[in-house]
């Protein structure tokens, strides 16, 4: 994969804003650790460069990653905090785990009644299923038995305790209802058990928004990933509260790469599904649908000059035109998301048009799009 460094089209990241934004949650939560989640490669911003940002402002007191390899890839650049993969994981890799010092997840109690013997220590976390039906323990007997194993097992860390919310991010009755549902079970399942409650991590990035104030979660250890963009991870569906202070961290951006006079009627691109409904200017920019801006986006506009304008025609795998309402220079800003002049596009208006979610957007964001850090 070739990042492509010579064309004119960048994400933009602001790791100030990144680490503000970690901060302002810690306080909104009144979080003891924030264990920041960046699978995905940063959620598509750049695991490593925030991760590094992070530590050096200590805004997280750990990271998450979904996979050993991008754990991997933060201890090969240095990053020192705790690294804990999310996600069931065989046996072949426990050396990497132990020498890396990077926590593994307990899917089931089988798994660790066959874990082989090691040397050295393994942190674990161990998974609780309240209503993910994903990964985890549902049963009370058997998280009482894995806990006898691992308070036995001199050579077994227990790093947290935690489950994951479905609903979180969702308005309706019948989410709020999941979402009590879920934490009836988490009570059912961990109370007794005799756990340190210090381990344990219930919240994701809805979690901490919308529910920051039950004290029936722990907000010992969050886990926000999509909120470190400072987005609405409910895709506006639920309110963001107004002292709440995120910033967004991230903005796509081009530039104009050829204007062309067309004629009223003419045809443009793939399939010649949009004819030019007047004599004007339509410029072609830098990206297309193998850049994440796929081809649903058709129709939806950017900003260029604080004004917006229409993609007009099919997007193609690297370009894509736009409808001017006059003729550009060739070198004219592009704004995909983000802002121009008195003008905005974000993330959750790009994936309501898309009929997705900010993540899918977010993550999607091909790697050969330059990352520009400030
Ligand atoms: N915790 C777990 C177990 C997850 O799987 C995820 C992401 O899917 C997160 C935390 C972070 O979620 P969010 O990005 O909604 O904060």
């Amino acid at each position: 994969m070739v990042t492509a460094i010579h064309r004119p089209t960048w994400v933009s990241v602001d790791l100030d804003a990144a680490a503000h934004n970690l901060q302002e949650i810690r306080e909104w939560t009144k979080a003891k650790k924030v264990y920041a989640v960046l699978k995905a490669d940063g959620y598509g911003l750049g695991a490593i460069p925030l991760a590094k940002a992070f530590q050096e402002t200590a805004s997280a007191d750990a990271l998450i990653v979904s996979n050993l390899d991008e754990a991997l890839e933060l201890r090969q650049a240095d990053l020192t905090l705790p690294i804990w993969v999310l996600g069931a994981w065989d046996y072949s890799d426990l050396k990497l785990f132990i020498d890396h010092d990077i926590v593994i997840t307990i899917p089931s109690l089988a798994w660790l009644q066959n874990l082989p013997d090691f040397e050295g220590t393994l942190k674990v976390s161990l998974a609780i299923d309240t209503g993910m039906t994903r990964i985890g323990f549902d049963k009370a007997d058997e998280i009482s038995a894995a806990k006898k194993i691992i308070d036995k097992n001199p050579q077994l860390d227990l790093f947290s305790v935690y489950t994951h919310f479905a609903t979180a991010d969702e308005a309706g009755e019948k989410s709020k209802a999941y979402f009590e549902e879920q934490l009836r079970r988490w009570q059912e399942l961990t109370i007794n058990q005799g756990f340190d409650p210090s381990l344990f991590s219930m919240a994701n990035s809805a979690t901490c928004i919308w529910h920051h104030d039950d004290p029936r979660i722990s907000f010992a250890a969050i886990r926000p990933g999509q909120l470190i963009s400072g987005v609405n991870v409910s895709n506006g569906e639920l309110k963001m509260p107004p002292n709440l202070h995120l910033e967004r961290i991230f903005s796509v951006c081009s530039e104009i790469a050829d204007v062309r006079f067309v004629k009223k009627d003419q045809s443009l691109s793939y399939g010649a599904s949009e004819r030019m409904p007047e004599d004007g200017y339509v410029a072609t920019l830098p990206f297309g649908y193998n850049d994440g801006w796929l081809r649903r986006m058709q129709k939806s506009s950017v900003i260029i000059n604080g004004k917006r304008m229409p993609i007009i025609g099919r997007i193609t795998m690297d370009q894509t035109m736009v409808k001017l309402d006059r003729k550009y220079p060739i070198g004219t800003r592009v704004t995909l998301i983000g802002k121009d002049g008195g003008e905005q596009i974000t993330v959750e208006e790009v994936a309501n048009y898309s009929h997705t979610i900010v993540d899918e957007i977010q993550t999607t964001l091909a790697p050969r799009i330059k990352r520009i850090y400030t």
